[in-house]
């Protein structure tokens, strides 16, 4: 841990050393085998990843941006199409967007869940819109039901942006089973996330998934065939072993996260911080645990000084990116989430995060926000 920080912000280290022989073990065993791209150890856990989604298919790729990317190019989406998603996420869920060579069309968040306002997606259809891309932000299922009402309507492909809810649910059903394909990040701090880069894409569809599959693969049908030009994007066998590994433990992590979730909620409930919205239906699976502000910046560097590492997801809306200044918006065009990017704070949030941590968290947070 680094020097003076007492409660860090995720803690990769404890989770590692809780399960190193296991991981150990399953590295030595890739190398033993040299099976460093394709082979067992990959397609063992596209089974087991598939099978904890509740999907019939599911595609290792490079990283979750090429997740979404692949996806949506083997719907055929390109030039001269339009595709909507919400206007706070990672640039990767747009960048992905733009890089089929279709136009990103953001909307506004939802004010209590911080997700993709479904209302507002009906409103910036064109005859162009071609998919939505839904991110389940934080680790909180979007809206899904309504949206894809909404995409049957207007024939709509929907893809989702699960890179932050792995085993999120609505209604017991987990996230990435409600579109057309889901998609995953495996990055090391994701709530399943490899020891580099990873992700996948998971659909029910045979010929998407083939069709993933090959794009992630130069376009291949066999070793020196290939169908068209595709790209390198697959995920390797000593990332699969690894993931596989912990994959076993997603469940038990996932139930500590929301008890740690459920404890800050019951020590900040008489403070002005506003935690986060859990709706009945749904299962989040805090990823993040956002909290908003209105005095945001002084009580991070305040939280700062007591040795507690704290984030913003995310400082800048995406549609007020200098990257995306070429669309033409106005931060009035997305008055939720430009007004929360100067609010919400991410506390500390891991598995391992002792119930100690949270109460020294949770007491600071406190003093600052008396004085
Ligand atoms: C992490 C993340 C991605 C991208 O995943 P990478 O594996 O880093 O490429 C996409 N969307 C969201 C919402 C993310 O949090």
């Amino acid at each position: 841990m680094v020097k003076g920080v007492k409660v860090p912000f995720v803690d990769l280290r404890a989770q590692y050393i809780r399960i190193k022989d296991e991981i150990d073990a399953a590295i030595t065993d890739v190398i033993g085998d040299t099976a460093f791209i394709g082979g067992k150890y990959v397609s063992l856990f596209e089974e087991a990843f598939a099978s904890f989604c509740g999907a019939r298919y599911c595609i290792g790729v490079g990283n979750g941006t090429d997740a979404i990317n692949i996806t949506l190019r083997a719907l055929g989406i390109g030039r001269g199409d339009e595709v909507i998603t919400v206007a706070n996420s990672f640039i990767a869920t747009a960048e992905a967007v733009t890089m089929t060579g279709a136009r990103v069309v953001f909307v506004d968040c939802d004010p209590h869940t911080y997700n993709l306002d479904v209302e507002k997606v009906a409103r910036a259809v064109t005859p162009r819109t071609k998919a939505i891309v839904p991110v389940h932000l934080y680790g909180q299922p979007a809206n899904m039901l309504p949206l894809k009402e909404i995409a049957e309507e207007y024939g709509l492909s929907v893809i989702e942006d699960a890179a932050q809810a792995h085993g999120a649910e609505i209604n017991g059903r987990r996230v990435g089973t409600f579109g057309q394909a889901g998609c995953f990040s495996f990055y090391p701090g994701k709530n399943l996330g490899a020891y580099g880069d990873a992700g996948a894409i998971v659909t029910d569809q045979e010929s998407l998934a083939m069709k993933c599959r090959m794009i992630a693969n130069h376009g291949r049908i066999s070793k020196y065939d290939h169908d068209f030009e595709g790209v390198n994007s697959r995920l390797d066998g000593m990332q699969a072993a690894i993931l596989h590994v912990k994959l076993k433990h997603l469940e038990k992590w996932t139930e500590q996260r929301r008890e740690a979730a459920a404890r800050y909620r019951e020590l900040l409930s008489d403070t002005p911080a506003l935690a986060p919205n859990e709706a009945e239906s749904m299962r989040h699976v805090y990823h993040l645990f956002v909290v908003r502000l209105s005095n945001r910046d002084a009580i991070m560097a305040g939280l700062k000084d007591q040795g507690i590492v704290t984030g913003v997801h995310y400082p800048i809306a995406l549609p007020n990116l200098r990257a995306y200044r070429y669309l033409g918006y106005a931060p009035d065009d997305f008055p939720f989430a430009t007004r929360y990017s100067g609010e919400i704070l991410s506390l500390p949030m891991f598995p391992e995060l002792s119930n100690d941590q949270i109460a020294y968290v949770c007491y600071h947070m406190k003093n600052l926000l008396k004085s």
